[in-house]
């Protein structure tokens, strides 16, 4: 009698480690499209160092002000939507995701929270936290400050540090921890809790006085990131000279 037994069969299968094309080293998590020009130059200098960047949006920014053609509401979170897209992936930025927040115009945290489906969202961005495995996150003050204290900016904080607490934790949201173990469970997840290492506040404040340009930057990642033309640019490009890395 014969038993054959290939070598390949008696090889413990290997099992499937998770997707390094979405590993992070940073994620930014902000409210708005174009709310993350409020950190790039340091996103800028990460990037040069060969950094990984994530950038997560609350909403897609349906309220805002159109100034390059008529689309207006839901229309207008369309072109955000892709204008953030390109302008991200001009810099080599792909992983970019967008919550189902909606644009909340208050400055009450607790309105933009119960108008984002507070638990969906954060279930959304733990989600997003346990599949890019970032070491630090930035965010949003969650709270007022000097200038500006938009509600949805405060939400994104808000959210990013519940993520932060909770996406380590294998408790909180189990069925994106398990893993199917049989044909037709495919609403199992199967990620891992990851637990981020740092994470960092910046302001919307825009009080010259206060936070005031130490450097002009003219460089390669500073020129393509004003691409945009339905935000307000010269708000950006404002924001880009008024905001250095002295915030963190
Ligand atoms: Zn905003």
């Amino acid at each position: 009698m014969l038993l054959c037994v290939s070598a390949s069969a008696q090889e413990p299968k290997a099992l499937p480690q998770a997707d390094e094309r979405y590993k992070a080293d940073i994620l930014v998590m902000v409210a708005h499209p174009d709310d993350e020009a409020a950190v790039t130059p340091y996103v800028a200098r990460a990037l040069d160092e060969h950094k990984r960047i994530a950038v997560v949006f609350g909403t897609r920014g349906s309220s805002g002000s159109n100034e390059a053609g008529a689309e207006q509401a839901a229309a207008l979170g369309a072109v955000r939507e892709i204008e953030a897209r390109n302008a991200l992936t001009t810099l080599g930025i792909t992983s970019v995701w967008f919550l189902s927040g909606k644009d909340t115009a208050s400055q009450n945290v607790l309105q933009s929270l119960a108008n984002w489906d507070h638990g969906e969202t954060l279930e959304q961005l733990v989600r997003l936290v346990r599949l890019t495995r970032p070491e630090v996150i930035l965010t949003f003050l969650p709270g007022t400050f000097i200038g500006e204290d938009h509600g949805d900016h405060q939400a994104s904080g808000v959210l990013a540090t519940e993520a932060f607490d909770l996406a380590g934790n294998p408790a909180v949201f189990p069925e994106q921890i398990a893993g199917p173990m049989k044909r037709l469970e495919p609403l199992l997840e199967n990620l891992r809790p990851w637990q981020v290492k740092k994470i960092y506040y910046f302001a919307d404040a825009e009080r010259e006085d206060i936070f005031r340009a130490s450097a002009d930057r003219k460089d390669g990642h500073f020129r393509r990131w004003v691409g945009r033309r339905s935000a307000l640019r010269a708000r950006q490009v404002r924001g880009w000279r008024q905001r250095d890395r002295r915030h963190f």
